[in-house]
């Protein structure tokens, strides 16, 4: 059953076509992966989806529901939450007082903030810090408070763009793992990588981007031996 929807999007900055009539839907409890090479119109995809920018042209659905043009706010609210590709947590506040935040920006029914904040941390494998500021994080920690902050919010459906970027071999794989175990909880995860590899590892499905277009989609094997993506790829 398809939980997010999107069809016939366009984004236009100018005379760039970032996002080119792009349609694609994803099932509930799926996890897929977004590659591409640089200026694809990966992010700018994952934009239109989570509210911060509107497409032009066409519209998102999210459990069947028209989300075209609503606010990140009200998309977070109706389950569906994104990972920032450069990450920015409240440098003020301490680990649980950034994921209590999360908790209370998703208006999901969250009983508690700080308790939800807690589970969260523990979950990212941060709760032994928590009191402590993100100053005191390595890059690979702060991904994870990312991740925390988007999971306090209790989503259905994940969109995490470059949550492994300039991490080293062992980071990326403690965030891979982490990506699995969300899968494994039944929700839904799109999911943009620069780096193939750690990506292929845990999508199901993989959609490409080239130049605004998605140009194939398939199983991680498929993705890896076609041959308009090694193009994609090597034109790069
Ligand atoms: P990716 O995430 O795949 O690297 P982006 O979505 O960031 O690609 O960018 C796609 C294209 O859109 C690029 O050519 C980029 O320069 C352009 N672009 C993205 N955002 C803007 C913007 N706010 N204004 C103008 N051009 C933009
Ligand atoms: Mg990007």
């Amino acid at each position: 059953m398809t939980v997010l929807e999107g069809e016939q999007l366009t984004k236009r900055f100018g005379g760039i076509v970032a996002v080119d009539d792009v349609s694609f839907a994803i099932d509930r409890g799926e996890t897929v992966g977004l590659i591409g090479p640089n200026g694809a119109g990966k992010s700018t995809l994952f934009r239109l989806i989570s509210g911060v920018q509107e497409p032009n042209e066409g519209t998102v659905y999210l459990d069947g529901n028209d989300i075209t043009g609503l606010s990140p706010h009200e998309i977070c609210h109706r389950g569906l939450v994104r990972t920032h590709q450069i990450v920015r947590p409240f440098e003020t506040l301490t680990l649980v007082e950034n994921a209590a935040v999360g908790a209370e920006f998703g208006g999901r029914d969250v009983d508690d903030p700080e308790e939800r904040a807690h589970e969260v941390l523990e979950f990212v494998g941060l709760d032994e810090m928590a009191h402590t500021t993100p100053d005191e994080l390595s890059v690979g920690a702060l991904k994870r408070l990312e991740i925390a902050r988007a999971l306090a919010t209790d989503p259905e459906v994940l969109l995490f763009d470059e949550v492994a970027g300039g991490l080293d071999t062992e980071e990326t794989e403690a965030i891979v793992d982490l990506i699995g175990d969300i899968g494994d909880q039944g929700k839904t995860v799109f999911l943009i990588d620069h780096v193939m590899r750690a990506l292929m590892s845990v999508s199901e499905r993989v959609f490409v981007l080239d130049n605004g277009s998605l140009i194939a989609s398939g199983t991680p094997d498929e993705i890896q031996n076609d041959r308009r993506v090694i193009e994609a790829y090597l034109g790069e």
